[in-house]
């Protein structure tokens, strides 16, 4: 049984409220175990004084998630997958976005290997105030000759992300662990003819390994219980990921199948799940556009539905931006909506003459604003109210929208309407025009109605901007 509550979590703690671990309280604390934004290891007393060692290990197993965390790669870039306790992400939150890897060949040209490796580990796109990344790259052993898979390691191990070993020969992954010995990758895979080489790599090297059985699920339970058996807990499942037909639909119900016994409390098989949606590029489509197409349809499936981890080959901005921007969606927190800091921002170069706008701490609204401003050349100050994340419809329709918060937000970014500009004026968004009388009153200015949408800005702003005197 798991707890879910910090007063549960905190009858584990020592209760002295000693501040070590950065909190004021226990009870505090407790609540960042429960957030998951704290770790036991945290708690200097609870882990250094011997007379709590038992509660440590109890409190522990019962924190665990329900599937299991696995670590591919060391360092600063290293991911966590897995991790979830949850079927569905508004019971509580789905952990650990899932992990995209891209494919490299053991037998590409140096120069095209090393630039496919750079281009994926410098992928970025900007969204809502984040960076979306890509998460490492998964070396395939076309050449089946350890040499020159070790070569292809060291070069993308160079780079430094997180890899992912694939071959089914002992010997090939034996030669790539021994040149990449401290970057902790995961090795692809163990089936059920090499799974005893396989699993007797995965314990001598430390290292994260899948098992693998294609669309036969008691075998992929019993490989990875033995695993488990041997000491091996670094374990992510691969039932097989068919590309078309009734085997697409097979793989799905599989990922369900494992997912809902994991969460369930089987714990044999409560493992990270590897979807491979390059398989659609074995499909037989001939046209690459088509073909990549697919892929993403299945990244896409396999995000939404239990897969933590996936191998991908198309780097085409049409595939990869729409993947991983499901991901994060996917992924966002529910409980916490992604929010801006709750400000006065510049857009562009304001002067005093410049109009005043504002708008919600909304991220998606937030930058949607700033987006259509910007990309217009609009210069001028865009103030960010606190509403807890909530856009700007449903904030004034539930209170956190309302003039006193306006008034507040201007006073706590110090911008007095009165000196910081000449014109003494404030735009609303359309959607909080109810707000119009109440803000002239609070803020002592004159308020404009803007349109309902941002996008229409700058056609509004040609008609009424400057204000009339
Ligand atoms: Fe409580 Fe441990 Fe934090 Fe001290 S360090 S306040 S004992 S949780």
């Amino acid at each position: 049984m798991k707890i879910n509550s910090p007063l549960e979590a905190y009858k584990y703690l020592p209760q002295t409220n000693c501040g070590e671990c950065g909190e004021a309280t226990c009870m505090a604390f407790a609540s960042k175990l429960i957030d998951r934004s704290g770790k036991t290891s945290d708690c200097p007393p609870l882990v250094k004084e011997k007379k709590f060692a038992k509660k440590l290990a109890e409190l522990d197993r019962l924190l665990a998630p329900e599937i299991r965390q696995v670590t591919i790669g060391a360092g600063e870039k290293a991911v966590n997958i897995g991790g979830d306790d949850v079927l569905y992400r508004h019971k509580l939150t789905f952990f650990n976005k899932t992990k995209m890897f891209f494919d490299v060949a053991d037998n590409m040209e140096e120069a095209a290997l090393v630039a496919r490796v750079k281009q994926i580990a410098g992928y970025k796109k900007f969204y809502v105030g984040r960076n979306l990344l890509l998460d490492g790259v998964a070396i395939r052993a076309v050449s089946n000759d350890p040499v020159k898979f070790a070569a292809a390691v060291k070069k993308v191990a160079e780079v430094g992300i997180p890899m992912i070993f694939c071959s089914f020969n002992p010997a090939v992954l034996k030669a790539g662990l021994e040149v990449a010995k401290d970057k902790n990758p995961l090795l692809y895979a163990a089936n059920k003819d090499n799974w005893k080489e396989i699993g007797e790599l995965a314990l001598e090297y430390k290292v994260p390994v899948v098992v693998s059985a294609f669309n036969d699920l008691d075998a992929l339970k019993t490989l990875a219980k033995t695993f488990a058996e041997a000491g091996i807990k670094d374990i992510v499942l691969d039932p097989g990921t068919y590309p078309t037909g009734k085997g697409l639909k097979d793989t799905f119900t599989n990922f369900l199948k494992i997912r809902r016994a994991g969460i369930m409390g089987d714990t044999e098989i409560a493992y990270p799940i590897m979807a491979l949606p390059f398989t659609a590029w074995m499909a037989g489509i001939a046209d690459p556009v088509s073909a990549s197409y697919w892929e993403t349809v299945m990244a896409s499936v396999f995000t939404i539905r239990y897969g933590d981890i996936m191998i991908l080959h198309s780097m085409e901005p049409y595939a990869t931006m729409p993947e991983v921007h499901l991901a994060e969606t996917i992924y966002t927190d529910p409980r916490s909506p992604v929010a801006v800091d709750s400000k006065m921002y510049k857009v562009g170069n304001p002067t005093a003459d410049s109009p005043v706008l504002f708008t919600t701490n909304f991220a998606l609204t937030y930058y949607t604003v700033e987006s259509d401003l910007s990309s217009n050349g609009i210069d001028c100050w865009l103030l960010a109210v606190n509403t807890d994340g909530i856009g700007v419809e449903a904030a004034v329709a539930g209170g956190q929208l309302t003039a006193d918060k306006v008034k507040d937000a201007f006073d706590k970014a110090g911008f007095d309407l009165k000196t910081a500009v000449n014109h003494n004026t404030v735009i609303t968004p359309g959607l909080a025009a109810r707000l119009q009388g109440d803000l002239e009153d609070k803020l002592g200015a004159s308020v404009k109605v803007g349109p309902m949408d941002s996008g229409r800005l700058p056609g509004w702003m040609e008609k009424n901007w400057p204000p009339k005197k």
